[in-house]
């Protein structure tokens, strides 16, 4: 028993050491709140009732480039290729998911947005049939009540980039009928109505026919998403809309400076608007080194784009090589993303933070975040950081339900 006392302080001790060490000869107490979460009983009764609403996972195009098809994989069990299956979602407490239904924007020059975003449609569908006893689609906050109740996980719609309507607002109308509650205004291009955050300014904001998009979204009942659009188009739509917005994968551009993240100015426009930022969960996005090297890649992507406009091939291979001599840090942890949460909560607060991980639809996650099983983590490091039980669960899930009630209200569709 001594030997064993003896033998833990010495790993104590060492493991102190270390950590001291790493941050230049001071004791920082700092290290030790930032080591890895543990899960205690407290936060795990306080999660099993607060079901998470996360607002963006990809896991239709995931399935889409795997085989095409929710038939051509088993998602009752462990799919480790993928960061989302039945078994982790549930483990992971999740009650409401909105689901992706993402189609490329290179879709445009092909005329075929619309008809790729009906075919991802009919996968969200299709899996909801498929597993039918544990998604199914919700079509308003009363749903999702409902659904939950039943101890299945509410499934709804959310169209990635306003390229999927093809520039119209009869077809917008159709998505709505067709289930989407929420449509990102942009993708990564800016279109000639909205402008993106990672392509040129063409309206310098929004358009007089993205006003009427806005305003048509507000009229439906269907959540404006702002994550993908410029400073200036969040800005415009903040203006314009009548009803709560949702930011469905954005972080805090004052944590991690990065366009895809939300300036301090917007998150006090939200806050007034009553709207939600849901953070997103990829390192390029949450960690500032990790940020910074991402905007590198872009632009010697860029570079590389115009070097070999004929060569594609030639252009990936030396992005490839670029990426290989400036890898990710892998330093992103769980306590960066908590980073950006207490970050929003002191701009616009606890009312206006949310959760949209971005699951199946990023190539890396932070340490402690790596699959839809690990939500209590975040609960645990809120609990950490001192948060309420109370504020807790706005942030798990509360305020974007808040947000499609608002939406509904607005537009004068009386579910209740
Ligand atoms: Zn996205």
């Amino acid at each position: 028993m001594f030997r064993l006392m003896t033998l833990i302080s010495v790993v104590l001790l060492n493991v102190s050491h270390v950590l001291w060490n790493a941050a230049a000869d001071q004791p920082d107490p700092t290290q030790f709140k930032r080591g890895p979460i543990l899960v205690t009983e407290q936060a795990r009764r306080i999660h099993a009732d607060s079901p998470v609403f996360d607002g963006h996972n990809d896991l239709p195009w995931a399935l889409r480039n795997h085989e095409g098809t929710v038939s051509s994989l088993n998602l009752r069990e462990d799919q480790p290729d993928f960061h989302t299956d039945i078994p982790r979602l549930r483990r992971g407490g999740v009650g409401a998911q909105f689901w992706s239904v993402y189609v490329p924007v290179s879709t445009a020059a092909q005329n075929s947005s619309l008809t790729t975003t009906l075919e991802q449609i009919s996968m969200v569908r299709d899996l909801t049939e498929k597993y039918s006893d544990v998604f199914e689609l919700a079509m308003n906050s009363s749903d999702i009540k409902r659904i939950r109740e039943q101890g299945k996980i509410a499934s709804l719609i959310g169209v990635e980039g306003g390229h999927s309507i093809e520039n119209s607002i009869n077809v917008l109308r159709q998505l709505h009928r067709e289930g989407a509650r929420y449509m990102t205004l942009t993708h990564s291009m800016s279109l000639d109505w909205a402008d993106s955050c990672t392509d040129k300014v063409i309206s310098g904001g929004l358009s007089e026919f993205g006003i009427e998009v806005v305003h048509e979204m507000n009229r439906l009942g269907m959540v404006v998403d702002l994550s993908h659009v410029s400073p200036d188009c969040m800005r415009a739509a903040l203006k314009a809309t009548r009803a709560p917005v949702m930011f469905s994968h954005s972080s805090a551009r004052a944590i991690a400076d990065h366009p895809r993240n939300v300036p301090d100015d917007v998150l006090v426009l939200t806050k007034k608007n009553g709207g939600v930022v849901m953070v997103n969960f990829f390192p390029d996005f949450v960690h500032p080194g990790d940020a910074e090297r991402s905007l590198r890649r872009s632009k010697r992507k860029e570079e590389l784009s115009e070097q070999f406009a004929d060569d594609n091939e030639q252009a990936d291979a030396l992005l490839r090589q670029w990426e290989l001599k400036n890898p990710r840090s892998n330093l992103c942890t769980v306590h960066d993303l908590l980073d950006h949460i207490d970050h929003i909560a002191k701009i616009a607060g606890v009312d206006h933070v949310g959760i949209g991980s971005d699951y199946d639809g990023v190539p890396a996650l932070p340490k402690q975040l790596e699959d839809v099983s690990t939500y209590p983590v975040i609960t645990q490091g809120l609990l950490d950081r001192g948060y309420s039980e109370q504020s807790i669960r706005k942030i798990l899930g509360g305020n974007m339900l808040r947000v499609l009630q608002r939406v509904e209200q607005v537009a004068g569709i009386d579910r209740d």
